[in-house]
């Protein structure tokens, strides 16, 4: 355990949470980190925590301020589910532990575990496609499931969950890429096979997409209501797109329609 932890302590990403132990200031630095580049979340994470310095500031916000607040971050839904979860931790308190920070509405297990271990020191890993990765390659071959929870959990130190979760991380995304950089890695002798790894998932296309029409829409709706022609003007999208755009979020109750005239939900 020891030799990973000692490369750690001195090749340590920048990341402007990392010794923060508020778990609020966590969880939303790992819902933002979930789909935006790191580079950005660091611009960003301190404007968003002086605007919501807690859960129950968020809770109180209108739908409005919080998409406003998420704007540029990309798929705002993570902010509505951010919202919905910061709603039940006023209404309830915080949960003890990983497990009930899964009960909260968007809260997976990666973000449980990395909120319970960085704020609370709960040993428990926090797995994602980089973590398995690189236990994968230490085993040798592809591991998943409960053998991957349990192999995981198995080597994760309980005095220090919170350096070996950022440790294995922050070793995946500088050493042990998919491409693994192999003369710089601090643990190769725990490693059975290094020609093993997951490829990446590719983004899907973003132009032309309805993830694409959904930002657009939210960028101008958050100023005003907008009337289906307006809309095509300010986000100068075709509308077919646009109103794709628009079904997904009524679907989702971000977006509703007045009197021909549509503009986010209270
Ligand atoms: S030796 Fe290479 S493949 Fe194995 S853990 Fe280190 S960087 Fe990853």
């Amino acid at each position: 355990m020891q030799a990973l932890l000692t490369w750690w302590s001195g090749h340590q990403r920048n990341v402007v949470w990392r010794d923060a132990t508020d778990p609020w200031v966590i969880l939303v630095a790992e819902v933002m980190s979930q789909q935006t580049q790191l580079d950005r979340v660091n611009q960003r994470l301190s404007s968003f925590i002086a605007q919501f310095p807690t859960a129950e500031a968020l809770a109180a916000a209108s739908r409005t301020q919080v998409l406003a607040a998420w704007s540029g971050l990309g798929y705002n839904r993570r902010a509505v589910r951010l919202q919905d979860a910061a709603q039940r931790i006023a209404e309830s308190g915080w949960p003890r532990d990983a497990k009930g920070l899964q009960e909260l509405p968007g809260i997976g297990p990666y973000t449980a575990a990395a909120v319970a271990s960085l704020a609370w020191g709960e040993p428990v890993p926090a797995i994602d496609t980089n973590h398995r990765r690189v236990l994968s390659r230490w085993v040798g071959r592809p591991i998943g499931g409960t053998e991957l929870a349990d192999f995981a959990k198995f080597l994760i130190p309980v005095d220090k969950p919170a350096a070996w979760n950022q440790a294995i991380m922050d070793l995946a995304n500088a050493v042990c890429r998919p491409e693994p950089r192999c003369g710089q890695c601090p643990v190769t002798a725990w490693c059975a096979d290094p020609t093993l790894y997951v490829r990446p998932t590719t983004q899907p296309r973003f132009v032309g997409s309805t993830r694409q029409a959904r930002g657009a829409i939210l960028r101008s709706l958050v100023n005003r209501s907008h009337s289906f022609d307006s809309l095509v003007e300010t986000t100068s999208l075709p509308s077919g797109q646009l109103s794709a755009g628009l079904s997904s979020l009524v679907e989702e109750g971000m977006v509703v329609s007045d009197q021909d005239q549509w503009r986010i939900s209270d």
